[in-house]
């Protein structure tokens, strides 16, 4: 077998396309701001990315970048002011923060209504219950679209993800559990990993180690949503050995052109939603 590729800088596009249409239909453009606390280069490709991304779609898009110095208080106080001012859809802090800063602390000041990377406490338990008021952290929002996308019902698939981190393996776990998905979550403590990827319909590797799944740790036919960005040498590699598994799985995500892409897709579309609730919430007030 030779599995089909999923084309997720496509299905992006495709998406985008589709925000843009919407978007442009609305009474005022969407505001997303983008706060950048320090230097760090590839935070800056980053955060630039999102903001070209967020203004070819027709949103306005600010980056308020701090230097390393800031302190705690000021930052808070920033996101105090974009959370009271009615302008601001949704306000999105980029990570890493400098090591003085709690970023605990900033994800839990963010307005649950504007909290576009989902990553706070409120809508992260609106997700563990399966309450569809959640907003859905971008990545695995992204990777659910994918899988729906090429193999569509999930119910009852068994998935075994890799990876739990706040940011994509456990939010991704709630995700598939409210489809029905029978789900094991493996981490760095997991016992002989390859024997549980071996019963997966779908494997998502999130670890952050280059190539490391293999062909033999798969069943024929698997879906594989690989997420892993390792950069070697200046060239980016998944976690999943792609040319290896291509031979045995029926669907798999290149890296990169996969899930990155629809990364910065579903936050635009978190962005989207934010503006929507927050105007019907208005009209209601
Ligand atoms: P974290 O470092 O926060 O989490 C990694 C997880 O993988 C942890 O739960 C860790 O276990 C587990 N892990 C590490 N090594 C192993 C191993 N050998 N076997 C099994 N599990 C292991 O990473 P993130 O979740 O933030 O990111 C994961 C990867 O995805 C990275 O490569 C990152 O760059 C990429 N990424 C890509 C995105 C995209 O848009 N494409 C977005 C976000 C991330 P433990 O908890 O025990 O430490």
């Amino acid at each position: 077998m030779t599995a089909t590729i999923i084309d997720g800088k496509l299905i992006a596009e495709n998406l985008r396309n589709l925000l843009a249409e919407k978007i442009a239909a609305l009474p005022n453009k969407p505001y997303l701001a983008v706060v950048l606390v320090g230097n760090d280069p590839a935070s800056i490709i980053y955060d630039r990315n999102k903001q070209k991304a967020a203004q070819a779609l027709g949103m306005v898009c600010d980056i308020y970048h701090l230097p390393e110095e800031t302190p705690e208080e000021d930052l808070l106080e920033l996101i105090g002011r974009l959370n009271n001012d009615r302008n601001v859809n949704g306000i999105l802090v980029q990570m890493p923060l400098p090591k003085h800063i709690s970023s605990a602390k900033v994800i839990e000041a963010i307005a649950h209504e504007k909290d576009v990377d989902g990553f706070g406490p409120y809508n992260a338990g609106l997700l563990h219950e399966n309450d569809p008021r959640a907003m859905i952290a971008a990545t695995p929002k992204g990777i659910l679209y994918l899988l729906e996308h090429s193999i569509g019902d999930l119910s009852g698939k068994h998935a075994v993800i890799i990876g739990r981190s706040n940011i994509v393996g456990r939010p991704l776990a709630s995700l598939l559990l409210n489809r029905h998905c029978t789900v094991t979550v493996a981490h760095s403590k997991t016992v002989d990993l390859p024997k549980l990827t071996q019963q997966a319909d779908i494997v998502v590797a999130a670890c952050g180690c280059s190539q490391m799944v293999k062909k033999d740790w798969l069943k024929e036919g698997a879906t594989v949503i690989d997420v892993g960005i390792n950069r070697i040498d200046n060239k980016l590699f998944g976690d999943v050995d792609f040319d290896d598994v291509k031979e045995k799985a029926a669907f798999i995500t290149p890296v990169p052109g996969g899930v990155g892409p629809m990364t910065i897709a579903m936050l635009l579309d978190n962005t989207y939603q934010a503006y929507l609730n927050q105007n019907n919430n208005l009209k209601k007030g």
